[in-house]
């Protein structure tokens, strides 16, 4: 059957839309994008005024139109909502630019959902921008994927503290707080297990693995809120302690080294020992790198290695 054929044989179709705002109306109220029409007023408070929306709008948000219309798309944000990225969408609005964005939304219920939308600015004939309209959807299941994807990719699989490339992120972060004058000096501590390839040789693998997760949950039991542990590779793992001096940096790792020595990890009903040996380095001078001080700290837990192991330096 050609096209022809087929209009011959159904007189609806190619037939001119008596109407065609009803049609488009219907059409918009199906959808499973939420379209909203404001007036293009992006600069006074409280920004501009939603003058129409379809009908999956309401429904998702919780609001009546009664509730809606002469009101601010700002009444969907809340506490969460990142103020940044509400930054630039009003900057791009501004100057008349289309703008494309993810942001915290709240329902009427107080309830949250992430909403994906693009603004265009509409101008009229005379090319005066008279209103903006809006296309979103409803993009929570992406997100909390991307979310639990990008968790679980910053943590180590076995220990559930950083991974390497995470916590080196996070002492960037901190070596930049350092370099502002949040803090007077950071103390970076590396901590190896002694003699491991002993606990694997004789325990087997399964129960050095077992000792790994047994001393990162001790290493963040012990810490304060505000210090970082990461496992950097196999048996070593790296502290940041934030506005820590060298004095109270030591206090801490002896604390700690004491408090591994006298846990019990074990496995299968046998004992397995634990110690460590501990560097320490606390820097001050803000124009020390950050992998200047992991080289550092890893000089001085050589030397305790040296030194007889189960023991921290300086
Ligand atoms: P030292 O006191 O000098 O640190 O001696 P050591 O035996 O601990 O020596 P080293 O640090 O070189 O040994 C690291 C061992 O850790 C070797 C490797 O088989 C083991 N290892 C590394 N990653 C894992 C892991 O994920 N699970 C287990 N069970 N063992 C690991
Ligand atoms: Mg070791
Ligand atoms: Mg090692």
């Amino acid at each position: 059957m050609n096209s022809n054929s087929l209009v011959d044989s159904n007189p609806l179709l190619l037939s001119p839309i008596k109407d065609l705002a009803k049609l488009l109306e219907i059409c918009i109220n199906r959808l499973n994008d939420a379209i909203v029409i404001t007036e293009a007023d992006a600069i006074n408070v409280p920004g501009p005024r939603i003058i129409w929306a379809n009908k999956v709008f309401f429904e998702r948000n919780g609001y009546s139109p009664d509730e809606i219309i002469g009101q601010s798309p700002r009444i969907l944000q809340g506490p969460e909502t990142d103020r940044a990225v509400l930054h630039r969408v009003r900057t791009a609005l501004e100057s008349w630019q289309s703008v494309r964005a993810e942001v915290l939304n709240y329902r009427k219920d107080g309830s949250s959902y992430w909403n994906e939308f693009e603004i265009v600015p509409i101008a009229n004939e005379k090319g005066v921008y008279t209103h903006f309209v809006s296309v979103q959807r409803d993009v929570t299941e992406r997100k909390l994927l991307e979310m639990k994807f990008k968790e679980l990719s910053s943590i180590d699989y076995l220990t559930e503290v950083f991974n390497r490339r995470s916590f080196m992120d996070k002492m960037e972060h901190e070596f930049a707080l350092l370099q502002r004058g949040y803090y007077a000096q950071l103390a970076v501590l590396m901590l190896d297990i002694d003699f491991f390839k002993h606990v694997n040789d004789t325990f087997g693998h399964a129960a050095g693995d077992m000792v790994l997760k047994h001393l990162a949950s001790l290493l963040r039991n012990n810490l304060r809120r505000i210090d970082t542990v990461g496992r950097l590779g196999g048996e070593e793992f790296a502290i940041i302690l934030p506005n820590t001096n060298i004095g109270a940096a030591k206090v801490f790792a002896d604390r700690l080294m004491v408090n591994i020595m006298d846990s019990v990890a074990e496995y299968n009903g046998k004992f397995l020992p634990v110690t460590v040996s501990i560097g320490i380095s606390v820097i001050e001078d803000i124009s020390v790198t950050t992998e200047a001080a992991l080289i550092q700290a890893d000089k001085e837990l050589y030397r305790a290695k040296q030194e007889g192991r189960n023991r921290t330096c300086p």
